[in-house]
């Protein structure tokens, strides 16, 4: 496994597997079992809105519900922690792809990208993929090339259940 394995499909359909914007945190233990870790806040139900397969963020709407708001894959780490195929059993490879790799791996597979001036500075640069959404924020501060920091696709628009 590499790390771009997960970024290009993420990039192109925003979902891991059983992961997507809209589904239930259920959905998704059912695939990977229990979050291997999870937030200390909790929402209006008493439940964290924050949980964790290593590298894999997923944040959820702060009721019952626990509907998927954000998915967010971090990949600012040396060694990546990544929940395999099998439940509860993480894989590893190694993180920090670099901005060149990323947008040729989009590209290589037709992915079409844009730069996104919202998240973009000094220390920082960001693409935008219209197909899903997902946004990859590269720091460019104190590195040879831009890195990848994370990638993400979220959904902020008001529930009915919030
Ligand atoms: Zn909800």
């Amino acid at each position: 496994m590499h790390v771009l394995d997960i970024l290009v499909p993420f990039a192109r359909t925003g979902r891991i597997g059983a992961v997507r914007v809209g589904a239930q945190l259920r959905d998704v233990t059912r695939e990977l079992g229990p979050p291997w870790a999870e937030g200390s806040s909790t929402g209006a139900d008493g439940l964290p809105y924050l949980y964790a397969y290593g590298c894999l963020e997923i944040a959820t709407c702060h009721a019952h519900c626990q509907v998927i708001e954000s998915i967010v894959v971090q990949t600012d780490q040396a060694t990546m922690q990544w929940p395999s195929r099998e439940p509860g059993r993480a894989e590893s490879f190694p993180g920090y792809p670099t901005h060149r790799e990323v947008v040729r791996a989009l590209s290589e597979t037709g992915c079409s990208w844009d730069d996104y001036a919202p998240l973009t500075c000094d220390d920082q640069c960001a693409i935008r993929v219209p197909a899903s959404g997902a946004i990859f924020v590269f720091t460019t501060e104190d590195v040879e090339e831009p890195t990848l920091c994370n990638a993400s696709v979220a959904d902020h628009r008001p529930r009915s259940c919030g």
